[in-house]
């Protein structure tokens, strides 16, 4: 089975799109909304909240400058802060380790 591996874009990438209302590296502008869709949010991977909350719409390359072909793509994150993904993934590890112990089979109840 293969794997993969998800990386939230980090606190100071969404701080500046939110800032400057423009994408990190290609400077393209940067769209706000209520939430007409679930996400989810690329910095804190929680849903959006369709009609109550607003994002933020922008294009984002993770390999921005570390190849020679442009690989953007849109991606949302809330319009006002929200947390780091990695600041609860130190209280949720707890939970992926016990899902680990039964082999990731079956639900928690
Ligand atoms: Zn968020």
């Amino acid at each position: 089975m293969q794997s993969y591996r998800v990386v939230a874009v980090g606190d100071r990438i969404a701080n500046a799109v939110r800032k400057t209302l423009r994408s990190p590296g290609q400077g393209h502008p940067a769209h706000t909304e209520a939430a007409t869709g679930y996400g989810p949010c690329r910095q804190c991977l929680r849903t959006f909240t369709v009609g109550s909350e607003r994002g933020i719409l922008f294009s984002y390359d993770p390999f921005y400058g570390k190849g020679n072909l442009p690989l953007p793509g849109p991606v949302f994150i809330h319009e006002n802060d929200c947390y780091d993904f990695l600041i609860e993934k130190t209280s949720e590890e707890k939970g992926l380790d016990e899902s680990k112990e039964s082999n990731g089979a079956g639900s928690h109840e």
